[in-house]
């Protein structure tokens, strides 16, 4: 259920923003997950792929950037990515710590296209291109 609800949120925000943008179809959706909120990705695709369908998404790809959560060794000051919930030092072994990052949950932007469907009746001086990407401001 977790996964489908932020399936859910996520779609929420890509409407909105589409509405915004006076977009007719959202065609992609770009989000960032931190590793910490422990999303499993299959099962979320799977809840975006069944939540989408009869919202302004249900043509939509989601595609997930997965926000790694950097640590800095108190021992030997390196700084890493954990690895899962993995926080020792990769150089020395010492338990990193100040962790940033990792909690992310947000749409950065999504992908829309305006076209209608309606045949090949775009006018001369169509300049504005048809598919564009829209930034989701959190
Ligand atoms: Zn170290």
């Amino acid at each position: 259920m977790h996964e489908f609800a932020i399936a859910r949120a996520l779609i929420d925000v890509a409407e909105d923003a589409a509405r915004r943008a006076a977009a007719r179809r959202i065609v992609g959706l770009n989000a960032r997950i931190g590793v910490l909120r422990q999303v499993d990705a299959l099962l979320l695709s799977e809840a975006f792929a069944a939540a989408r369908g009869g919202t302004a998404c249900c043509d939509a790809e989601l595609r997930v950037e997965p926000v790694q959560t950097e640590l800095e060794c108190p021992a030997c000051r390196a700084a890493f990515n954990s690895r899962a919930w993995d926080w020792r030092c990769p150089r020395c072994g010492a338990e990193g710590e100040n962790p940033r990052g990792g909690e992310e949950l947000e749409l950065v932007s999504i992908e829309v296209d305006d076209d209608d469907d309606s045949g090949d009746s775009q006018g001369p001086g169509e300049e504005r291109p048809r598919r564009r990407r829209e930034p989701c401001p959190v």
